[in-house]
């Protein structure tokens, strides 16, 4: 017997399958077109969120309170997400704060931290949660350079023991 075209549902297994073995290409490939594209993709999905703003509000507000949202907070996939996220973001704060330690100069972002000027960050870490902060400072620039600075852990340490919070 000799079969002419296929089913959707054959289709749609050839089309997993062949996903499946080149994914990887797929994804380079998609990563290519992204960053080419950045801009008119950005600007895209900005006038998309600026038109939809209020359903699209309404939409997460409604899947946030779902059963299965609510499961997957608690999931090793969410915290995942959303440590990564946070990592994401950090290097944006830290650059918009200048890139370095305001005392010595020292700028490997991995030994770099966000410091409060004033103090009062542990406090605002349990209050917001940290990426909230990083998002709340990011979108709120000129309060962030008033309240934050970067120091390095050398730093950032010596302070606690100047404020007398540690040693
Ligand atoms: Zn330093």
């Amino acid at each position: 017997m000799i079969v002419i075209g296929k089913s959707i549902e054959e289709k749609r297994i050839a089309a997993k399958e062949f996903y499946a073995k080149n994914r990887e290409k797929i994804k380079a490939r998609h990563n290519e077109y992204r960053l080419k594209n950045r801009e008119k993709l950005n600007a895209k999905k900005k006038e998309h969120y600026l038109k939809n703003r209020e359903k699209m509000i309404e939409q997460g507000r409604q899947r946030r309170k779902t059963p299965e949202y609510k499961e997957y907070v608690k999931s090793s996939k969410f915290k995942e997400s959303n440590r990564r996220y946070t990592a994401s973001i950090r290097p944006k704060l830290v650059a918009e704060l200048g890139g370095k330690c305001v005392k010595c100069g020292f700028n490997d972002i991995r030994a770099l931290q966000i410091d409060h000027i004033n103090g009062g960050g542990s406090k605002e870490v349990r209050k917001r949660g940290t990426t909230e902060m990083y998002r709340f400072y990011l979108k709120n620039k000129e309060e962030a350079i008033k309240k934050l600075q970067i120091l390095c852990a050398n730093c950032n340490w010596i302070k606690k023991v100047i404020m007398h919070e540690v040693g």
